[in-house]
């Protein structure tokens, strides 16, 4: 797969998942630019590797940060919309300003950032948007009521996207199951054990093992290559097998 004189658009792009997909898709020679809260910390300095500090959920930043992004590479081919944050309650123990929060940053930022690139895509007459959902569209732990609402919501988005902008533009759902990032970290460490918490994780995927963000980065710059050109409106699952067992699949 070559990326050469393209130009890809990673959202939460300093971290974790995001990190992972901007990093392969600037080793396939793709010009990247990073959305990000955070600090950039690939430690990669070069022309074709753009940091632009943006909150996704804010309108403003969201349109500043694609005009920058085309002002500096001349277009947007592919959008990986990743950034997320994680949230833990019930209906009952969420508040509505935690409830709004992760629907901005989860779901209403896709909506942003799609809205906001799509019609450079459509100059060219071709782009793909990936929308990084998670296993939690299908089934849901508990206490995570908001997070897994978004989720689930993300493939309406992704089928709508996929039909309004066919045949040039194709959008997909990737679903992971759990992949080992700061994100994933940061919520083991409200467990008194988090090894524990690893371990339980663990055992719950047929795999044998967790993800790492590679896992879902080579899945993401496949949808993006011309050989997934079928494919479009899809949610595919990367999570080992954690989607198919209902219990009882623990090896000893
Ligand atoms: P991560 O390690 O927390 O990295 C996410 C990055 O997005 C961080 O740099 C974060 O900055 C940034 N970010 C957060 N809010 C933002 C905002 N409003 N605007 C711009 N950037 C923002 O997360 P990850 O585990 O790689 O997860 C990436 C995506 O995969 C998320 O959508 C997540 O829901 C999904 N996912 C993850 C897993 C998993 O097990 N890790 C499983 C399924 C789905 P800060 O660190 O400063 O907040």
């Amino acid at each position: 797969m070559h990326y050469k004189n393209t130009t890809a658009v990673v959202t939460g792009g300093s971290k974790g998942i995001g990190a992972s997909c901007a990093r392969l898709f600037f080793e396939a020679g793709a010009n990247v630019a990073v959305l990000d809260i955070s600090e950039d910390g690939s430690g990669i300095s070069d022309d074709r590797w753009f940091c632009i500090h943006c909150d996704v959920s804010n309108n403003l930043d969201v349109s500043n940060a694609m005009q920058a992004v085309v002002k500096k590479f001349g277009g947007i081919d592919y959008l990986v919309n990743n950034a997320g944050i994680q949230r833990y309650g019930s209906v009952t123990y969420t508040s509505e300003e935690e409830w709004d929060l992760v629907m901005n940053v989860n779901l209403k930022s896709l909506f942003l950032c799609s809205k906001y690139a799509i019609p450079y895509m459509e100059e060219n007459k071709k782009g793909v948007i990936i929308n990084i959902s998670s296993v939690q569209a299908f089934v849901s732990q508990r206490i995570v009521a908001a997070y897994t609402t978004a989720k689930t919501a993300i493939l309406g988005l992704t089928r709508s996207i996929a039909v309004d902008y066919a045949p040039h533009i194709r959008c997909v759902a990737v679903c992971p199951g759990t992949i080992d990032t700061p994100m994933l970290r940061e919520s083991f460490a409200l467990s008194p054990n988090p090894e524990e918490v690893l371990q339980e994780c663990i055992d719950m995927h047929p795999a044998g093992r967790i993800g790492v963000p590679e896992d879902v980065g080579e899945l993401v710059l496949f949808l993006c290559s011309d050989k997934a050109s079928f494919i479009t409106g899809q949610a595919i699952r990367v999570d080992g097998g954690l989607g198919i067992t209902i219990g009882g699949s623990k090896r000893n």
